[in-house]
């Protein structure tokens, strides 16, 4: 059975305290609410991840996550965030490649592959984001586009290493604007994806990897594409920033 994760991104939101009080609320409602079955990761800012993985350490249903991490291992990048620091505070997952950062920081496929690499081989898990453009998309052209993405970031780990990975499936014009993809729209990408895995690594590995939908997830949307087959889970920008609103997205299942 494949897992179920509901991830929360808050991106560059929350002071520090703001970002404690929403992790105590988040951690004490998911221990009671959140069905046993269902995973929920918190990916806070990195200044903030030390002081939140006290907060999710004792939780069997929280825990927590970076939003980026280096291709290096350590050295004179200013700024930058390595695998070993983000495991040394408590995080158990990692974002990469955001589509925010590939379009903000120019990263690369070829960049997110050696950070996927790096993070598998330090124990984290990498919480792989892919998704289209809306030109691409209207162009007809979304499943190539995505594969691609795979292809180049994905397809030279060993089959054991891709199992490890989460895949979440973020089309870039719903991020963040209110425009949700159907669950059909959402169905045929995860499938498209699942069956893209199948083909490189085989099916057995294929049909282990949770695939989570991003992409103005809210409370009301979230049941019907969580029904879908191919949705394993999702991964919640704006509403991740509302414990009762994240919380009831993880209670959609
Ligand atoms: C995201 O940034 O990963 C995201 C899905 O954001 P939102 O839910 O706000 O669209």
């Amino acid at each position: 059975m494949r897992k179920k994760i509901i991830a929360g991104n808050w991106k560059m939101n929350k002071t520090l305290s703001e970002g404690l009080s929403l992790a105590s609320e988040v951690v004490n409602i998911a221990n009671d609410e959140v069905p046993a079955d269902v995973s929920v990761v918190l990916c806070t800012p990195a200044i903030h991840l030390a002081q939140v993985s006290a907060i999710v350490k004792d939780s069997e249903t929280v825990s927590l996550g970076a939003q980026n991490v280096s291709e290096h291992e350590s050295g004179a990048y200013t700024g930058d965030i390595s695998a070993d620091m983000v495991k040394s505070v408590g995080a158990s997952f990692v974002i990469i490649g955001h589509s925010e950062r590939r379009e903000y920081h120019f990263e690369t496929n070829a960049q997110l592959a050696a950070r996927v690499k790096l993070a598998l081989d330090k124990g984290l898990t990498p919480i792989f984001c892919c998704g289209e453009s809306l030109e691409t998309r209207e162009a007809g052209e979304h499943v190539d586009f995505v594969n691609n993405q795979l292809k180049e970031s994905l397809f030279d780990l060993s089959a054991e290493e891709m199992s490890k990975v989460v895949i979440a499936y973020e089309p870039i014009w719903a991020i963040g604007t209110g425009i949700t993809a159907s669950s059909d729209q959402a169905q045929e990408m995860h499938k498209s994806i699942r069956t893209s895995l199948a083909g490189n690594f085989g099916a057995e590995v294929a049909d282990g990897i949770s695939i989570l939908y991003g992409g103005s997830m809210k409370p009301d949307n979230a049941q019907e594409l969580l029904a879908q087959p191919d949705v394993d889970g999702g991964l919640i920008g704006g509403a991740s920033l509302k414990s009762r609103d994240f919380i009831a997205i993880a209670k959609s299942y």
